[in-house]
């Protein structure tokens, strides 16, 4: 695991059409100085109100997980998230005009390729870990994730779907940048068409096409081909790796998620930094200090009074 921070050397500019709101996102990632963190910006309101990536600003929903401060949000963070933790980038400002974050392909791919495009800056200072230190589990409903201490992050993620192209699936991972970028950026999200159909319907879901993910009906694929037969577990390991980065500290252990998703990827990892004595930052704090300890200072650039008001309900 690499021991000092890093951020990207370069600022790196994408566009796309949100699948939530339809609208065209404009998304800038930043290099930030060293123990800034994860910072959202959201550019499009008045003020660009700032949302520092915390446990107490994570939310995890069914479809997606979303940073919000209480009064304004980003949606479908979890694929940028992952690309940030799995290539080890721990400070960073995302400035976002828009309520979400673009899906590209519904992997990580656009996030990895453009970063290692720019390149990624090493930092004088040390690295900060979430670090278990004591078995810890979460179980709701059908769903379960165990926690348990590790030197490395290590990921065990099974499915169950009753399809016949997916079934139960199931993958091990030590992850680290060669093999997050080998194994699970490439892995894209699925949904099926039912399901897409009514969430258009009801209008949910304004914006995006058939690029945006694998999209199943009962029997298939519908649009081209999947990776690899497992494609689908590699997107949910994909999915944990930037989950687990909601407390914007990296994350050392082994984690098993069993027919898991973002509401519970979220759930565990909050009741996992509260309980007593499961885990620990990096320089030795107990991590529940984390819910008191002030917000990320927010980047020169960051102007005016907050008058925004989310766009997400
Ligand atoms: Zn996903």
């Amino acid at each position: 695991m690499h021991t000092l921070q890093q951020t990207v050397a370069d600022s790196v500019e994408l566009k796309e059409e949100g699948v939530f709101s339809g609208q065209q996102i404009r998304l800038v990632l930043e290099p930030a100085p060293p123990g800034q963190g994860i910072l959202f910006v959201r550019e499009d309101l008045p003020g660009a109100p700032c949302i520092p990536l915390r446990p107490e600003n994570i939310l995890g929903t069914d479809g997606a997980t979303v940073v919000s401060d209480g009064r304004h949000s980003v949606y479908l963070v979890e694929h940028l998230l992952s690309a940030l933790h799995g290539l080890g980038i721990d400070n960073l400002i995302v400035r976002v005009w828009g309520p979400e974050i673009p899906l590209f392909d519904g992997s990580a791919t656009v996030f990895v390729r453009e970063i290692l495009c720019r390149g990624i800056r090493v930092q004088p200072v040390p690295k900060r870990f979430v670090e278990v230190v004591q078995p810890f589990q979460v179980r709701n409903g059908v769903g379960i994730i165990r926690f348990r201490p590790a030197d490395q992050f290590i990921i065990r993620v099974r499915i169950a779907f009753d399809h016949p192209l997916i079934g139960e699936q199931s993958l091990s991972l030590n992850i680290n940048p060669i093999t997050y970028q080998r194994e699970l950026a490439p892995a894209r999200t699925f949904g099926f068409k039912d399901d897409l159909l009514r969430r258009k319907e009801k209008g949910i879901l304004r914006g995006g096409n058939l690029s945006n993910a694998i999209v199943l009906d009962e029997k298939g694929v519908l649009n081209g081909k999947l990776q690899r037969s497992d494609e689908f577990v590699r997107h949910k390991a994909l999915d944990l790796v930037g989950d687990l980065f909601g407390s914007g500290w990296a994350f050392k252990g082994e984690v098993e998620a069993e027919l898991s998703g973002h509401r519970l990827h979220i759930e565990a990892l909050k009741n996992l930094l509260s309980a007593p004595g499961a885990t620990r930052l990096s320089d030795g704090i107990p991590t529940r200090i984390f819910f008191f300890l002030p917000p990320c200072p927010q980047p020169a650039a960051k102007r005016g009074i907050d008058l925004g008001q989310s766009m997400v309900r």
